[in-house]
């Protein structure tokens, strides 16, 4: 539009979309929100049946912009996957999650890893250089990635997370059941955890078929040697239809809010409920 003159600049500015030119804002404050320390990570309890405890944390992104306030990584991490930003905010990421873990002795931290992430080249080498670098032992390190991550080249996805799980990472499929794998096709790759959508706890009290979604993911889950944590567990009602079904990990408002990382740091090898 730019070539066809200045008239032409204006009525496309004008009839610009308010949310690209936002979109384009968010970019720029992102890009130099690393150097201003805009960015800090929250840690969401994920807490074990057996003994109501906190044996791992999901990392959370969190950014406080001078511009816009708190903004939800719900909304700016779509945008920097479309730019190149994503592997600056990934690596940021990826390096502070480390440093928490060297102060906390629990069992793992979940960090998530968004599609282009994952798909970078050499993504496990990468890996593999940040966490020695930081001298973690790599089982305590859990990456979480969605279905759309591994299902669009699932060759080379199942490839890569078989040379992560060699070296010794633990690998969790997040949001499941919101995309298209099935358990059955899932046996082709190297996983650990599933991570059930919360939509479908959120379902349990009123529908039969989430209900019965979560439970067989549940049972066929345990019985593929998975764990299985369900995600946004609100209530009392959610805890308990979850306990029933044979739920193993619950992560939700109900259980923790995300904490900051001192706090969470503090909750070290206590017991969280009861
Ligand atoms: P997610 O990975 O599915 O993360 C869980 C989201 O659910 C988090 O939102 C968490 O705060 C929220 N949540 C936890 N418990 C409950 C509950 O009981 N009820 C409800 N309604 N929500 C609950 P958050 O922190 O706003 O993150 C949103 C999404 O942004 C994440 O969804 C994830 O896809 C993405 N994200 C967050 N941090 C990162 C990051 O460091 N890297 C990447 N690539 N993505 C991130
Ligand atoms: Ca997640
Ligand atoms: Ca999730
Ligand atoms: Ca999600």
């Amino acid at each position: 539009a730019k070539k066809s003159g200045r008239g032409v600049v204006r009525v496309f500015d004008e009839s610009m979309d308010e949310s690209i030119r936002f979109r384009r804002q968010i970019e720029g404050g992102l890009s130099q929100a690393i150097a201003n320390g805009e960015l800090r990570l929250v840690y969401q309890p994920i807490v074990a049946r057996e003994q109501m405890e906190v044996v791992a944390f999901e990392a959370l992104l969190r950014w406080n912009s001078p511009q816009y306030g708190q903004i939800s990584p719900g909304l700016f991490i779509p945008i920097a996957e479309e730019s190149n930003l994503i592997h600056e905010l990934g690596d940021w990421v990826l390096d502070e999650a480390l440093k928490m873990l060297a102060q906390w002795p629990g069992q793992y931290v979940s960090v998530n890893f968004s599609p282009r992430q994952f798909r970078r080249q050499n993504f496990v080498g990468h890996v593999v250089e940040r966490v020695q670098h930081a001298g973690i032992e790599p089982g305590r390190l859990q990456i979480e990635i969605t279905e759309t991550a591994i299902f669009d080249n699932a060759e080379r996805a199942a490839d890569t997370l078989y040379r992560l799980r060699q070296m010794g990472f633990r690998i969790a499929l997040d949001d499941f059941g919101t995309g298209y794998s099935s358990l059955y096709n899932i046996r082709k790759f190297a996983l650990d955890c599933l991570k059930i959508d919360r939509s479908f706890i959120d379902g349990m009290g009123r529908e039969r078929e989430s209900a019965a979604i979560v439970h067989s993911i549940i049972h066929l889950g345990h019985a593929l040697g998975l764990e299985v944590v369900a995600e946004g567990v609100e209530t009392e009602a959610h805890l308990q239809a979850l306990r029933v079904a044979g739920c193993s990990h619950y992560q939700g408002y109900y259980l923790a809010r995300p904490l900051e990382a001192a706090v969470a740091v503090e909750i070290a090898n206590e017991r969280y409920m009861e």
